[in-house]
């Protein structure tokens, strides 16, 4: 299964950070594609620390719940601190964008991620890596998801990828 990851934190060395958990990640399989690093204003609520953002698809054998907690073991050994308020600061959050083009609705899990759509932190870094990617529910390619996108929030590259190379 392929399966695509968003990294974002807005605390801490965010740059360190990241780089950290694609690392950790790397044992639930291979990288097939990473995007660049991005920055972006926080969605959802008012901080003055920007998020920095990346996205990775891996190949992975593992079930779509336990990438879940691979990510969630991650968060943790990085440092994350878990408040139950749903937008919030935080130094490392990672979710789960696709996997291959199934649709997943259980109660841990919601596949291809509910809000990606509506957000160009998650668009911008997806067209670069999968432009031609037709999400499985709503039928567009990235492309087509992020020209249409109406968030208003700049997801500006920091960091130019070694684009579909593996870090
Ligand atoms: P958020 O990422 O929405 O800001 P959290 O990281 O705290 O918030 O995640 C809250 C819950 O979202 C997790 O406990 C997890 O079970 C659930 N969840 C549902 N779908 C996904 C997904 N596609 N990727 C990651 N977590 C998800
Ligand atoms: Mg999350």
């Amino acid at each position: 299964m392929f399966v695509t990851l968003i990294f974002g934190g807005n605390q801490g060395d965010r740059k360190a950070l990241i780089r950290e958990a694609i690392t950790e990640m790397s044992s639930i399989g291979k990288i097939q594609h990473c995007s660049s690093l991005y920055e972006t204003a926080p969605w959802g609520f008012e901080s003055s620390d920007s998020f920095y953002n990346q996205i990775v698809t891996y190949e992975t054998d593992l079930l779509p719940e336990e990438v879940l907690d691979k990510c969630q073991a991650t968060e943790q050994k990085l440092g994350r601190v878990r408040t139950g308020t749903q937008f919030c600061s935080r130094t490392m959050d990672i979710d789960i964008l696709f996997c291959d083009s199934r649709v997943i609705n259980t109660p841990r899990l919601t596949v291809p991620h509910p809000r990606l759509a509506q957000r160009n932190f998650v668009l911008a870094p997806l067209n670069e890596i999968m432009p031609d990617f037709i999400h499985p529910v709503i039928h567009k390619n990235m492309t087509t998801l992020l020209s249409e996108c109406t968030d208003t929030l700049k997801a500006e590259i920091i960091e130019k990828s070694f684009l579909n190379q593996s870090v």
